[in-house]
């Protein structure tokens, strides 16, 4: 018997597929990150079951018990906002941290990732509404922030992230994802990624992901329409 998870996850890959086809774009270029806050392991174990192999976590104690409970057979990528104390944790335990939005999280995370003898693969979040209670860096300051990484040799920045202004109409969240596009293509031009012919943005969630798609995201993060409602509280940024 398919279970609800696995019905949400074949929904969604489906409208990304047809997204995808829709405006152009290379098959297999947007990838789902399955967001597990809040969500048991046991389901996520199910979604596993359902060979779905990348989740997203905010919180690293909450991320540390699941995956010692499901193994290391799934990727995992740090959703959350980081404090400098996590950075060894969290460069140890994930295979991408998307929410690099300081030069003091990027060194920590580049001395711990060179510590462990690993390249850690990491996003810089950019705080695309300037909104004052959001985590981020400010757009004007993000080409700065990618420049001392470039300098981290242990750190591979692949593109941008962001959370934009929560709207309960998708198409409202449209000028943020292209402003975070446009601000990725300067950014690329000046060489600051790790490989710029190829730069990832993650952005779109499950109310606004098509959107997103359309505006070039490539990394998509869905929690609620794969796992179902959260408690309240469930989104803390
Ligand atoms: C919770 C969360 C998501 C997923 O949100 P949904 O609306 O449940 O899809 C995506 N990104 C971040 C950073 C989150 O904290």
């Amino acid at each position: 018997m398919m279970t609800s998870i696995c019905a949400h996850l074949q929904q969604i890959i489906g409208s990304i597929d047809q997204t995808v086809q829709q405006t152009g774009r290379q098959p297999g270029s947007v990838k789902l990150v399955a967001v597990t806050k809040t969500v048991p392991a046991i389901l996520v174990k199910e979604a596993m079951n359902c060979g779905h192999m990348l989740f997203g976590e905010n919180y690293l104690q909450e991320a540390q018990e699941k995956i010692s409970q499901l193994g290391h057979g799934a990727r995992w990528h740090f959703i959350g906002r980081l404090q400098s104390n996590k950075c060894r944790d969290v460069a140890s335990l994930f295979d991408m941290v998307e929410t690099v939005d300081r030069v003091k999280v990027a060194q920590r995370l580049n001395e711990q990732a060179e510590s462990l003898g690993r390249r850690l693969n990491v996003l810089v979040q950019v705080n695309i509404g300037e909104e004052t209670q959001k985590s981020g860096v400010m757009p004007e300051e993000t080409k700065a922030l990618l420049e001392v990484i470039t300098t981290c040799s242990s750190l591979n920045c692949h593109g941008l992230m962001a959370l934009p202004p929560y709207f309960d109409a998708p198409d409202k969240s449209r000028p943020y994802f292209r402003l975070l596009r446009q601000l990725s293509e300067q950014c690329a031009q000046k060489e600051l990624f790790y490989n710029n012919q190829q730069v990832e943005l993650s952005m779109g969630m499950s109310g606004d992901y098509v959107a997103a798609i359309e505006e070039g995201a490539t990394i998509i993060r869905v929690g609620t329409a794969i796992f179902g409602a959260r408690p309240p509280q469930g989104v803390t940024q």
